[in-house]
């Protein structure tokens, strides 16, 4: 029997990086998926790669009515949730000095507004014992220079995860966190690119970042599914309110 054999799952940003591993894995674990992701081209490219047991809903995690859509789509096809994977998010570097508005709106609009209407949005389809993943980071704990925003996003979801886990207590619904280090997505490569404009230097950069790591190599999508895919079953049944680290040890020393 495969672990996550006949459950439905809600993955937002699912359409790339950590959350298309995690759809990939979870779907090869039994599990039917809907992924979520802003733009339909990228959707569809996710749902072909992903292949079965898979549909794909276009949604901004920030736009309420967006959210709803998605809800009344599960609703519509499977019913029920079983399992939600709360892993859409954004950062962009800007120091203190140069943060903006605009800035503010966007980061908070989509990785701490977004997640919290995702999940309680979430709930009346959810089923008593389910399991939800919030994907927070290890810059929740670190004072990664200029991204404080990002960091802060992370912090704030590190705790909803602590608290969420007392307010759902009565349904016996799981919260945990999972905090990514270095993970090898277009995201993360994009953030690289952006704080540096040559490849030489790029590459320079990520030699820096690897001799903090202390397994000394950046993690694999897959490494980040493995774990959500052990939150997400009865493998985990006795851990809630947790921060699980897939850092190659990065936070931990
Ligand atoms: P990615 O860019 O490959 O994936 C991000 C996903 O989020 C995409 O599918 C994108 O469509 C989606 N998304 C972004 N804004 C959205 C919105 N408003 N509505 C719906 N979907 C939206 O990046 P990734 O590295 O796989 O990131 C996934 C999560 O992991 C993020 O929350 C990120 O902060 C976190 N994380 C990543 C790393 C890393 O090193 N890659 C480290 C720690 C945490």
């Amino acid at each position: 029997m495969k672990k996550l054999e006949g459950k439905i799952a809600v993955i937002t940003g699912g359409n790339s990086g950590i959350g298309l591993a995690t759809a990939q894995r979870f779907v090869a674990e039994g599990a039917y998926v809907f992924i979520t992701g802003r733009r339909q081209s990228e959707l569809d490219a996710a749902v072909r790669q992903i292949g079965k047991n898979v549909t794909g809903v276009q949604s901004d995690v920030s736009n309420l009515a967006d959210l709803d859509r998605l809800y009344a789509a599960v609703k519509e096809q499977k019913g029920r949730i079983d399992i939600l994977f709360a892993n859409a998010g954004v950062g962009e570097f800007a120091t203190l000095v140069a943060i903006t508005e605009e800035h503010f709106d966007k980061t908070f609009g989509i990785n701490v507004k977004g997640l919290l209407f995702t999940v309680q949005k979430a709930l009346p389809l959810f089923q008593d014992g389910g399991s939800i993943i919030l994907t927070a980071s290890t810059a929740a704990s670190k004072g990664v220079e200029g991204f404080s925003l990002y960091n802060a996003t992370k912090a704030a979801i590190r705790s909803f995860a602590r608290t969420w886990t007392v307010d759902l207590k009565q349904r016996k619904i799981r919260v945990n966190a999972i905090s990514p280090g270095s993970i090898d997505t277009p995201a993360s490569r994009l953030s690289l690119s952006g704080l540096v404009q040559s490849e030489q230097l790029s590459e320079q950069l990520k030699k820096n970042l690897m001799s903090t790591v202390p397994l000394g190599r950046i993690g694999s999508p897959d490494e980040v599914a493995k774990v959500a895919s052990f939150l997400a079953s009865d493998d985990s049944s006795y851990i809630t309110g947790i921060e699980l680290f897939v850092d190659g040890g990065s936070a931990q020393i």
